[in-house]
């Protein structure tokens, strides 16, 4: 992969900065059920953003590696919704948060985990994937991560044997899950696979750009390579907003509005739509299974940058460059993206302009139109049909033929 990663940059300052605000916090217990986690430095920090054109900045500990944990969940739930579709998927795990822990026994009454970022729903979901032939699913699950993260990703075999040797509880979720008739092939095999994505092997800076890929809906931003489809990014951004923080996702919503998952291992990775994808790694976690300073960070990232999703967003552009009257003819120039809120405006600018001026002929120019969204093409095509019903010469000038009617 080429990454890009910038040294002196503003924005690695900032990184700078909440890495020295958060670093002095106390609290948590790094993880040792899986006992080769225990073994982790609790004093570890790195912080990593991805910005949609692929460049990368980072701060602390940005080469260590940790495991991926519960953040393989959302790819692989990824990679289920493209192989089944969400409706299929959908009759095997829920999609409502549980909260509760991640490995509480959260199942509805058909029997449903509740949702695919519990262990349960994630144990579920890995047996949907693939071919369930020992190896070959779980092959193909670090490959899919690999281009998730735009670099060959290995498993780390002493997380794997550790947690394969002591992970009796997803077994047992698993077996639950087998009884409820959600989950597919051999428990298992499923349970093998899913310690398997557990103990893939990540940076940082890896995990940035595994949620960079959903935050561009689908495409990853340093390699330029489509790895699911922008509904299935969606899909995934969904859950992860919703689930993704077990039995905190709702205090995650007012406090960081970004969607994000958290691991065990300390990591946090964080997909803020059409902007950053960022990863987080400090090991002690609080009582919700979530890194203390992880949780920090993004909290000072979300507030002083403001990267909450739910925020107001920056009134548009005018999508008119210009409108010009000769005679009983108006011509409007359009630019940039048009979407439904842009067209709303050109249309409604329309209806005025013959309301109020009785122009007889209007031309809508698209030279420079970069896009058009299905629905404001739509809307365009309805309101130049209105006028050209009410009697009033409609035409479109599309050269480059963006608006594709
Ligand atoms: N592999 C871990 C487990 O199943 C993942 C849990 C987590 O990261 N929350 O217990």
């Amino acid at each position: 992969m080429d990454l890009d990663q910038e040294e002196t940059s503003p924005v690695v300052g900032v990184l700078e900065g909440i890495r020295a605000k958060v670093a002095g916090l106390g609290g948590g217990r790094v993880a040792d059920y899986i006992p080769e986690l225990a073994h982790a430095e609790p004093d570890a920090f790195g912080i990593a953003v991805v910005s949609p054109h692929g460049r990368a900045y980072a701060a602390g500990r940005s080469e260590q590696t940790f495991s991926l944990q519960s953040m393989s969940k959302p790819f692989v739930y990824a990679m289920a919704l493209e192989e089944h579709g969400l409706e299929v998927v959908h009759e095997h795990v829920g999609a409502e948060p549980s909260g509760e822990p991640f490995n509480a026994i959260s199942l509805d009454e058909s029997g449903r985990p509740e949702n695919p970022m519990i262990n349960a729903g994630a144990i579920v979901t890995t047996s949907l994937v693939g071919d369930g032939e020992r190896g070959v699913r779980s092959e193909h699950i670090r490959s899919v991560l690999s281009t998730f993260a735009g670099r060959d990703l290995a498993v780390d075999e002493q997380v794997y044997l550790s947690e394969a040797e002591t992970g009796h509880r997803n077994r047992a979720l698993g077996y639950l899950s087998l009884s409820g008739g959600v989950l597919v092939g051999s428990v298992e095999a499923a349970v093998q696979d899913y310690f398997r994505q557990c103990s893939v092997s990540v940076t940082v800076v890896d995990l940035a750009v595994m949620a960079g890929t959903l935050a561009s809906g689908g495409v990853n931003p340093v390699t330029g390579e489509r790895v699911v489809s922008q509904l299935t990014a969606r899909h995934t951004l969904s859950i992860m907003t919703s689930c993704g923080m077990y039995d905190r996702a709702g205090e995650w919503g007012l406090r960081v509005g970004i969607p994000a998952k958290s691991g065990v291992s300390g990591g946090i990775l964080a997909a803020a739509p059409g902007a950053f994808g960022v990863g987080v790694f400090s090991p002690p976690l609080d009582e919700a299974g979530n890194s203390v300073r992880g949780v920090a960070a993004l909290e000072r990232l979300s507030e002083d940058y403001d990267l909450h999703m739910l925020r107001t967003p920056a009134r548009p552009h005018s999508p008119m460059h210009s409108v010009t009257r000769s005679g009983d003819s108006l011509s409007v120039l359009l630019r940039g993206e048009i979407d439904f809120l842009a067209a709303e405006q050109v249309v409604s600018r329309l209806a005025e302009a013959v309301e109020d001026t009785g122009v007889t002929s209007v031309t809508v120019e698209l030279e420079r139109v970069s896009g058009f969204s299905e629905a404001a093409r739509s809307l365009l095509a309805a309101e130049l049909e209105e006028l050209a019903d009410a009697g009033v010469g409609a035409q479109v000038k599309d050269p480059r033929g963006v608006h594709g009617s």
